[in-house]
C-alpha cells in the first residue's frame, strides 16, 4: 500500500499495516518525516490527552466523530504509543505528554518501527497528481510514479507550510470526486483593526476574553493574553480563534471585550480605585494607574475613558466609573486572522459524510483511505489534534490491511 505523507496519521497507518504484514512505502516531500511533530507543544510535544470527548473535536458531522472516536480513548493511543517504547505523563487537563518532554524522541522513534517492520520512506519526494486507474491508483511524484492497489492520503492541512503543510491532498481528493470544506486558519493569533495594540506591543495580561460577532456575544475563554504588532496572542485567543476565523471568512463583523480584571467584580474594582485615592500623595493619574496596571497599558485605558483628571486627587466618583468601564470591557475590532504561517491546524478539509468513520476508506472511490488533519476534524489545544491524527492513521491502517 502507498501512504502520502509522513506525519503523525501517516507513520501511525504504516506502522499499523508494516505490524500485520503489509509492505508499505511512505513518500513525503520534506527531508525528514514529522517535521510538525518536532515543533509541536513548543517542541515538548502534547502527544494526546487523557479525556478525548468528541465535544473537543470539531467537525461537520458530529455522528462521524463519535464513530470515529469509539474505542479510541486515552488507553488506546498510549498502548500505540508505548509499544514504540514511549512513556507518556499526564499534566494538566489531561494533557499528555511524552516522558522525555521531547518531540525529537516521539518522531525518532516512530521512524525506528518504521525501519524495523521495513517501511519504505521516500523522502524529498513530492506527489503532484493522482490518477485512479482501472486496479488501483497511479501516483506521480518528483521521484518518479508509483502504482498501487490500495492508497491513503495522510498529507495533512495548509496549516505551517514551512514544516510541509499543503493542501495538496485536499486537492487529489477534490478532483477524484471528494467534496472539500475550504479550510481556515485556527489555533491562530488574531489581527486587529485598531493599531493601539502595537503601543502595548509584549505585554502580557491574564484576561478574560469575550467574542462578539454580528453584536452577538459568541464564546468566552480566559487566560493569557499577549498585546502584539497586529493584534492579540496567547492561549486564550487561540482557543477562541476558530470561531473567530471561521466568521470573519464569512465577514461577520468580530469584535473582543477584554476584561484585564477577571478576579474582580466590576463593584470590588471600583471599590478597590475609590480606597487607592489618597490626595495627600496625589500622584499623577498615569502614575496612580501604573499601581495597578501595566505601564504600557495606561494611556491606552485614559484614552478609552475620556477621564481628563491630572492627578488621583481630581477623581470623583463618575470618573472612577469611566476608568472601570474599559478595565473590565476594553473592545478591540478585528480584522482578520492570522494567515495559514501562524497556524497550528486548520478548520475545513475533505467533507467526512462520504468517508467511512471505521475504516476512514471513502465512500466514493473504494481503495482511498484518509488519515488526519485532511479530513474536516480538528480539536482544541491540548493534543485533542495528535489524539486525532493517531485514532484515524491506526484506523486506517488497520482497515487497508484487512480489505
Ligand atoms: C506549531 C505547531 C504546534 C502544534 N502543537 C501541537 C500539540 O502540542 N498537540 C497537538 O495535538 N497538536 C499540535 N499541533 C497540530 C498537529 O501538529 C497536527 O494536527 C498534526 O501534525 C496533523 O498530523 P497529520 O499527519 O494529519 O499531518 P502532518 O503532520 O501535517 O503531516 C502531513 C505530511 O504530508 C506531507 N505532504 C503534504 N503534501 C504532500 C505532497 N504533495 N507530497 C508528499 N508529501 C506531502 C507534509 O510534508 C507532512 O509531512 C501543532 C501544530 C503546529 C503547526
Amino acid at each position: 500500500m502507498l501512504i502520502v505523507g509522513a506525519g503523525a496519521a501517516g507513520m501511525a497507518a504504516a506502522i499499523t499495516a508494516a505490524r500485520r504484514g503489509v509492505k508499505v512505502t511512505l513518500l513525503e516531500q520534506n527531508e525528514k518525516p514529522g517535521k510538525k511533530i518536532l515543533v509541536s507543544g513548543n517542541g515538548r510535544c502534547n502527544i494526546a490527552n487523557r479525556r478525548p470527548d468528541p465535544s473537543r473535536f470539531h467537525c461537520g458531522e458530529p455522528e462521524f466523530l463519535s464513530k470515529a472516536l469509539k474505542g479510541y480513548d486515552a488507553g488506546r493511543i498510549e498502548s500505540f504509543l508505548g509499544s514504540l517504547g514511549l512513556e507518556l505523563v499526564e499534566e494538566t487537563e489531561g494533557k499528555l505528554f511524552p516522558m522525555g518532554r521531547q518531540a525529537h524522541s516521539v518522531v525518532e522513534l516512530l521512524t525506528r518501527e518504521c525501519q524495523r517492520l521495513g517501511v519504505e520512506l521516500v523522502t524529498d519526494c513530492q506527489v503532484h497528481a493522482i490518477r485512479k486507474e482501472e486496479k488501483g491508483f497511479l501516483v506521480e511524484s518528483s521521484q518518479g510514479a508509483f502504482h498501487r492497489q490500495r492508497l491513503l492520503l495522510a498529507s495533512g492541512s495548509p496549516a505551517a507550510p514551512q514544516l510541509g503543510g499543503s493542501n495538496a491532498g485536499m486537492l487529489f481528493a477534490q478532483s477524484l470526486g471528494h467534496r472539500l470544506i475550504p479550510p481556515r486558519p485556527a489555533l491562530v493569533a488574531l489581527e486587529s483593526e485598531e493599531t493601539w495594540p502595537a503601543k502595548a506591543s509584549g505585554v502580557k495580561v491574564e484576561a478574560r476574553v469575550r467574542l462578539y460577532a454580528s453584536g452577538n456575544a459568541v464564546t468566552e475563554r480566559e487566560g493569557d493574553l499577549l498585546f502584539t504588532d497586529y493584534g492579540v496572542s496567547g492561549l486564550a485567543i487561540l482557543d477562541l480563534s476558530r470561531e473567530a476565523s471561521l466568521r470573519m471568512a464569512e465577514w461577520e463583523p468580530c469584535e473582543l471585550r477584554i476584561d484585564l480584571f477577571p478576579r474582580q467584580s466590576k463593584e470590588r474594582l471600583t471599590k478597590l480605585l475609590q480606597k487607592r485615592i489618597d490626595p495627600q500623595r496625589n500622584l499623577p493619574i498615569d502614575l496612580w494607574l501604573e499601581g495597578i496596571l501595566h505601564r504600557k497599558l495606561v494611556p491606552i485605558l485614559l484614552e478609552r475613558s475620556g477621564v481628563r483628571s491630572r492627578s488621583e486627587g481630581d477623581l470623583g466618583r463618575k470618573q472612577i466609573g469611566q476608568l472601570v468601564y474599559p478595565m473590565k470591557n476594553l473592545s478591540l475590532s478585528l480584522s482578520q486572522s492570522r494567515d495559514f504561517r501562524y497556524a497550528e491546524v486548520a478548520t475545513g478539509g475533505i467533507d467526512v459524510a462520504e468517508v467511512n468513520p471505521q475504516t476512514m476508506e471513502s465512500r466514493i472511490v473504494p481503495g482511498l483511505h484518509f488519515a488526519g488533519e485532511i479530513l474536516d476534524v480538528d480539536g482544541d489545544r491540548g493534543g485533542f489534534n495528535f489524539h486525532w491524527a493517531w485514532t484515524s492513521g491506526i484506523r486506517a491502517g488497520m482497515a487497508m490491511v484487512s480489505s
